[in-house]
């Protein structure tokens, strides 16, 4: 049994997700599949979904939008550049490139990019200077060496484009995530509030609970976060544009800050993008990687995503077994408590026993800590102090056991209400020595509520699992 607690989100695309691979990825510690929009069509995404819900009903889904976000055109051929070469740049959604002519995916691109401007094309692998602005084209010339391919991310460094935050594309895409049931949309480039809210509003009138990600991806979203946190389940922090859009030597800082944030306000945290980057054509990872996942862990995020290295690497299996080991290595030699002050989010009493129930569960060396939750409310307020124990979440509705799984130590599974504490008690013990977590003489931490499924937490319980299964007298 994997006895790790960071989440991993893998970027998966419908050229590689049969459902053996899919399994693999699985039972190999993925938690979260993540569908790239950007690069991928509504029946493709709708054939991962199908093939994800083959292999579990725990995995969460993701739907990574392309919000206001400008990329190359697609084309039939990369373009091939050398230092100092000439290249136009037009803007044109739907047109294709051709030639030295690079087709990007904002009409009014020409008019608001004055001269002198970088263009950064795919996370920053060729950069065009804009040396001169014509009536409809830019004229570039390339600074460095290499290939400019279609579908790839342009980032201008402070150059803000008045774009929408959501395309039709992007509508589209929201559309087949709340009649699909999807778990999570993660916005790119969410700017401010206004940028998450108008997702939720069509959310709403659509009656969904399809959750929000707000991808924190370039300095406006960095400077409005708590505005931003106010209005998202949770972000991610999406440093393949972060890094451009931002010096790179900020970026550690940031990722730290805003994972502070999170567990503040009790919102999950992704941190994403280059984790094992070298592993898309090598089979082993860098020192380097092996240390960043360490860095993330240790500042104490949620998640961490794979993207390339099992959207389309050679070695996506490996990639996978090497960040859940490298995790669980690192969870071993984390502090075992996070010392974080009681946050109310919903109920002062549920505040008090959530940390309550980790500080136990840590200081009598606990084999456990099972929780029952509706919302997942009280899930997530355990998690924010990032214990040593796994949390065993027992969760009444099917939908929020997948949301849980976004969340650091949660190992979550559904389970039909009882009709006593006393039941549930048992019930949830039971399935714990069922499954090898707990045997006759380990200690268990409960934590539950008394007083119907949506109120919060209002008891600890704490015993061996002999007397939590002894019969009421
Ligand atoms: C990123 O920029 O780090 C990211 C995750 O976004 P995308 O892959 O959509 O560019």
């Amino acid at each position: 049994m994997l006895n790790k607690k960071t989440k991993i989100v893998a970027t998966i695309s419908d050229k590689n997700c049969g459902v053996p691979f899919l399994a693999d990825l699985f039972n190999s510690g993925m938690n979260v599949v993540r569908l790239n929009t950007a690069h991928q069509d509504p029946e493709d995404t709708l054939k991962v979904v199908k093939n994800i819900r083959e292999v579990s009903d725990r995995i969460a889904i993701l739907i990574d939008t392309k919000g206001p976000e400008i990329r190359t055109n697609p084309t039939e051929k990369g373009l091939e550049v050398n230092r100092g070469d000439k290249v136009i740049v037009k803007g044109g959604p739907g047109k294709l490139s051709y030639g030295n002519i690079i087709y990007m995916s904002c009409e009014g691109l020409v008019n608001e990019i004055p001269a002198g401007s970088r263009l950064l094309i795919d996370d920053g692998d060729v950069e065009l200077i804009v040396r001169s602005v014509e009536n409809d084209h830019l004229v570039c010339e390339a600074g460095n060496p290499g290939i400019i391919l279609g579908r790839k991310s342009v980032n201008i460094p402070g150059i803000n484009i008045n774009l929408p935050a959501l395309s039709d594309r992007d509508r589209e895409f929201v559309q087949l995530a709340i009649d699909e049931d999807i778990d999570f949309i993660a916005h790119s480039f969410v700017r401010n509030k206004e940028d998450v809210i108008e997702i939720q509003d069509i959310l709403d009138k659509n009656n969904s609970r399809v959750k929000i990600i707000a991808k924190i991806e370039n300095q406006s979203g960095v400077d409005n976060i708590d505005e931003i946190l106010d209005h998202a389940y949770g972000i991610m922090v999406a440093r393949g544009d972060l890094a451009i859009e931002i010096p790179y030597s900020k970026i550690p800082g940031i990722q730290k800050v805003l994972i502070d944030k999170c567990i503040d306000r009790r919102k999950p945290v992704i941190i994403a993008t280059q984790m094992l980057h070298s592993m898309i054509h090598n089979p082993r990872p860098t020192r380097a990687e092996v240390s960043d996942i360490a860095n993330a862990i240790y500042s104490q995020t949620d998640a961490i995503m794979l993207s390339g290295e099992t959207a389309y690497g050679s070695y996506p299996l490996e990639s996978l077994r090497t960040m859940a080991s490298v995790a669980e290595e690192v969870e071993k030699t984390k502090e075992t408590i996070n010392d974080i002050p009681v946050v109310v989010i919903n109920n002062r009493i549920s505040a008090f026993l959530i940390k309550t129930a980790v500080k136990a569960a840590v200081d009598l060396s606990a084999k456990a800590i099972i929780a029952d939750s509706m919302s997942g409310r009280t899930i997530r307020g355990l998690t924010a102090y990032r214990g040593s124990k796994m949390i065993w979440a027992k969760v009444y509705d099917r939908r929020v056991v997948r949301e849980l799984a976004l969340s650091y130590g949660v190992n979550a599974h559904y389970m039909e209400p009882s009709e006593t504490s006393h039941e549930f008690v048992q019930q949830a013990v039971t399935s714990l020595v069922r499954e090898g977590v707990v045997k006759d003489s380990s200690l268990v931490v409960v934590i539950a509520g008394n007083f119907g499924h949506n109120t919060g937490a209002s008891y600890v319980e704490i015993g061996t699992v002999k007397n939590l299964l002894r019969e009421e007298t």
